[in-house]
Order: structure tokens, then sequence, then C-alpha cells
């Protein structure tokens, strides 16, 4: 069989109710709540053939490894997609957020884009290779995975069962509307907190205020440079003080005030360097006045990530996407982070994102993916295993 038969087996009404199916299963993170679906995956890919673990996160949270065996001649795929979703927020939805309903040839409710349809159309794919009789060169392995919206708790568990096996790319079906990303930026969050001394709020020369503290640090912080290089992909580095917090009372001198920074990172920065950089403005503050008391920490930290344009994974894969799409694929790089955070710090694989729904849809009021780009997308992945892991048809 070759891989024009094999693509053309994947089903666009399979897909369909596999993420249909994933949207009714609530995984609301927090608090998560992932093991229905989780168990939904697996019974869904148990019928393949494939060996399944399911992968206890406490009672109402799992992720699953699933691995469709190859017969140990190549290295294996890794495809991998998120079961939680971030909440639905205030806003009306014009379709009920968990109903996966169908319409304007789109399925709507909260995960369809990111990431229920990119996880549904790597199943699909995992399911036809074996219906049709190929068999692989080397393991097609699909882990779906909890708490990726917090703190990829699930990836982090997998990639630890996963270490040291020799693997040639790791696919995440983040919503990239069928494009190819092959860089995410570093995130790197920083809170800074002042501390001074209360006092009646008609006296302040009693106390310590540690508001008017946290403004000298503000201003320091502002014209504080921070070195980077634009990246061809990826822009430039960001930074952003996103929220701030001090003082209980209007007649109360505040003792505490904490701020929090966004900063996203471009491959060559150290995180190490920014937060001296920072503590280093604490310190400068302190030396000029002994009662001056501040602390810098460090509370979420992913380095950027980059897949060299040379990657023999990548061409292949690129090449692939242009004769199935007819379109040259335009490498794009990802603002956000993803589950490659807990997986690439053990397994230091090439990463491609590639996924079906619109990147504007994730997060969003009335999230949808359109259908004709997750069956597309369930056919790449079809061929994209194919092509990587050999397929051969069994005589
Ligand atoms: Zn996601």
């Amino acid at each position: 069989m070759d891989e024009r038969d094999l693509v053309g087996k994947v089903k666009e009404a399979e897909v369909v109710e596999i993420c249909r199916d994933l949207v009714r299963l609530q995984s609301v993170n927090p608090p998560g709540n992932e093991r229905a679906a989780a168990e939904y995956v697996a019974a869904a890919l148990k019928k393949t053939g494939a060996e399944i673990e399911l992968v206890k996160h406490g009672d109402a949270r799992a992720s699953v490894l699933a691995r469709l065996k190859g017969q140990g001649k190549a290295p294996s795929l890794f495809y991998n997609g998120h079961l939680d979703t971030v909440p639905v927020g205030a806003e009306k939805w014009r379709h009920d957020p968990f109903g996966g309903e169908i319409a304007e040839g789109r399925i709507w409710g909260r995960g369809t884009a990111d990431m229920k349809g990119g996880l549904a159309a790597m199943m699909a794919a995992m399911k036809v290779i074996p219906e049709a009789g190929v068999s692989l060169q080397g393991d097609l392995i699909l882990a779906a995975t909890a708490g990726e919206e917090i703190d990829s708790l699930g990836a982090r568990e997998v990639a630890k069962m996963l270490a040291g096996e020799s693997i040639q790319a790791l696919f995440i079906a983040e919503p990239t509307y069928n494009e190819i990303y092959i860089a995410e930026k570093g995130v790197l969050w920083v809170e800074m907190e002042t501390f001074g001394q209360t006092a009646h709020g008609s006296m302040p020369e009693k106390g310590r205020n540690a508001v008017l503290m946290m403004v000298k640090i503000i201003q320091e912080f502002e014209k504080l440079e921070i070195p980077y290089k634009t990246h061809p992909i990826l822009g430039g580095f960001t930074r952003s003080i996103n929220t701030i917090s001090g003082g209980v009372k209007t007649n109360v001198v505040p003792d505490h005030c904490a701020v929090t920074i966004d900063m996203r990172t471009v491959p060559g920065q150290e995180h190490s360097a920014i937060l001296r950089q920072v503590e280093t403005i604490v310190e400068e503050l302190g030396r000029k006045d002994p009662d001056f008391r501040a602390a810098v920490k460090m509370i979420n930290d992913h380095p950027s990530v980059e897949t060299s344009p040379s990657e023999p994974v990548l061409q292949k894969f690129s090449s692939l996407v242009a004769e199935m799409t007819g379109k040259k694929p335009v490498w794009k790089g990802a603002n956000y982070f993803s589950d490659a955070v807990g997986f690439l710090p053990v397994l230091k694989v090439p990463l491609i994102l590639f996924g079906p729904g619109e990147p504007g849809q994730a997060h969003q009021p009335n999230e949808q993916v359109e259908i004709s780009k997750l069956a597309e997308a369930a056919r790449i992945f079809t061929g994209a295993a194919a092509r990587l892991l050999g397929g051969r048809r069994d005589l």
C-alpha cells in the first residue's frame, strides 16, 4: 500500500466523532479531572493493538501513554496532545462549550482548537495505520497528557517513562492551523516583594512604606537594558509588569508590596543572567538605603526552544506537508509555551508544533475547529508516521 492509499483511509467522520467525544468529557484545569478523557483515549487506542499505560496522577487525573510497536529498526516517533483545557470564562457562548456541536463546518466547544482536535487527529492516525495492515519500522508513541495548562504534570511524568529511548522527533498538536512551528519563546516569570513597616496613615513618618520602595524598583527595572538578539522566527524579547498588590487600607502605611513580571525570552538569552540583573537593582537600592528590604524570586522558568532548520526530520515533514497541501510551508514560532517544557529537558529531541486549531481560538469564548482542517491534520499525521517510520504493508 502506498502512502497515498493509506492517507485516503482516514475517515473524516471518525476524527470528528473523537473530537466531539473529547469535548464532552470536560477536563477544565484547574482542577483538571482528566481521568475520564484519559480512559476514553486508552479504550479507543487499545482496539488498535497498541500497548497502553494509564498514568495516574491521583484519583481524578490521568495521562495515557500508547505505543504502536514497530519492528525496532527505526527510532520512535512521538505524538503528544494535552487533555486539559482552560475554563470557559464569563462570556455566554453561542454553542454549549461542552456539547461538541457542529455548525458552519466547525466543531464548537472548549478545547476544540486547544487541543482536543489535534489530539483526535493524532489518535485517528494511530488507528488507521494498523487497520490498513501497515506495519512500521519504529514505534509510534502517542501521549495524551494531563495538566498542560498549569504545570505540565503529565508531560513531566511521561518524559521520565520515555527517558533514554531513541526518538526522532516530538510532535505536539497545539493550534497552528496546520502550519509548522519550530520554535517557542522561553518564559521567565519573576516576583519582586518589598518589606516595610506599618504605621497609622496619619503618621507616615513612623512607618516604612513598602509601596514607595516598589516604585523605586519599578523605575529601575523599566530603565534596565536586558540584552538579546532578535530571532528570525520568534522576534524579540518582551517584558511586562502584570500584577501589583500592596497595602490593606487607605489609613494604614503598607508594609508589603509585590509585583509579578512576565518575560518572554529568545534563544541566546540565559535566564539566570536576567535574574542576576534584576537582583542587582535591589542590591543597589539596598546599598543606598539600609532600611530598604526587598526580595526577588523566579516563579516560572522555561528556556526557549528551537529546532534547527537543517534537522532532517523537519525537512522530511516539510516536504510531506508541501505534497499533501500543495503549499510550501513557512516555518513559524510560538509566543506561548507547550508541554515541550515538560518533555524536552529529559528527551532532548527536535520539536515540531502542528495542529488543526487556529492559534487565535485558544482560550477564547466560542472556541471552534474547522472540520476540513481537522481531517487534513489527521491525514498529515498518518502520512508523517508512515514516512518517518518507514511504513510497509504486510503481505
Ligand atoms: Zn494547548
